[in-house]
């Protein structure tokens, strides 16, 4: 499943093929996603707009036009690929669902399991607002997301930590992977409550997870099966995982063997010498 990292990378490859170019026409497979009904006239308004510049929300790629904003959000499966010069998908294939068509180019979309979405919102909404609850915490690569915020936010919290970090609505974008792998680099358990960590050990976290976002970011993004970046290539992350993946293996700071566990019904990795 993309995360951050990977939404990230995809946006800083897209920015400068798209910044200054309008959109010339909507294409569809006709099949919904999350919220876009599939019908290519939801996203006319944006006809003959230019794009102004893209960013990322959370997990949303937006793309910033005239008078509106454009947040494409990849799903389970989804992946965006420029296509140069054309106005049509190069082959029609039955996972394509959505393409924007600019003046150089295209921007398709391919969704096997369409959990992915099109969302247009008015340019002076607020994407934090118009995205929903899952994505109005804090970015975790900013200034504000810091020890402060995270111990003033984790008061009287008796969710378990791992849980509370993937809700969003306390910081965005810390996915399954990236939550196990922080956790495990600032040595607390994932099932202890985010109330009773210590202020300083909530300080050593937030720097790890703006860590391993980073590094996943500098190297493409985490290889999962079916992540590719915009340009179709596969990020190199997968190989630095310390406990993602890797049950039964011995962790690399004590060599005691990885547990795995489930909560909230995702997998959960954790050395549960190191990590108390
Ligand atoms: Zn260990």
């Amino acid at each position: 499943m993309p995360e951050l990292p990977e939404v990230e990378v995809v946006c800083r490859q897209l920015s400068p093929l798209l910044a200054g170019q309008s959109l010339q026409g909507v294409g569809t497979s006709g099949k919904s996603l999350r919220s876009f009904s599939g019908r290519p006239q939801g996203l006319s308004p944006l006809l003959g707009q230019s794009v102004r510049g893209l960013t990322r929300r959370a997990k949303n790629l937006l793309l910033i036009f005239d008078h509106h904003q454009l947040a494409l959000h990849l799903g389970m499966s989804g992946v965006l690929s420029w296509c140069p010069g054309r106005d049509s998908p190069p082959k029609q294939s039955v996972h394509e669902h959505l393409w924007l068509v600019f003046d150089r180019g295209l921007l398709l979309y391919t969704d096997p399991r369409r959990f992915g979405d099109a969302r247009l919102i008015d340019g002076d909404e607020a994407p934090s607002r118009a995205l929903g609850v899952g994505s109005s915490g804090l970015e975790p690569l900013e200034a504000s997301f810091n020890g402060e915020a995270l111990n003033r936010a984790a008061q009287g919290v008796r969710q378990a930590v791992k849980v509370w970090l993937m809700r969003g609505d306390v910081v965005v974008g810390v996915g399954n992977i990236y939550a196990s792998e922080a956790l495990h680099r600032a040595g607390i358990h994932p099932a202890r409550a985010a109330g009773r960590i210590r202020p300083e050990r909530l300080a050593r976290l937030v720097h790890h997870i703006k860590e391993v976002l980073e590094e996943a970011i500098r190297e493409g993004g985490s290889t999962l099966r079916d992540f590719k970046d915009a340009a179709g290539v596969h990020g190199g992350y997968g190989e630095r995982h310390r406990v993602y993946g890797r049950a039964g293996q011995p962790c690399l700071s004590c060599g005691t063997h990885i547990r795995r566990m489930v909560q909230a019904q995702r997998a959960t990795y954790y050395c549960h010498v190191c990590q108390r």
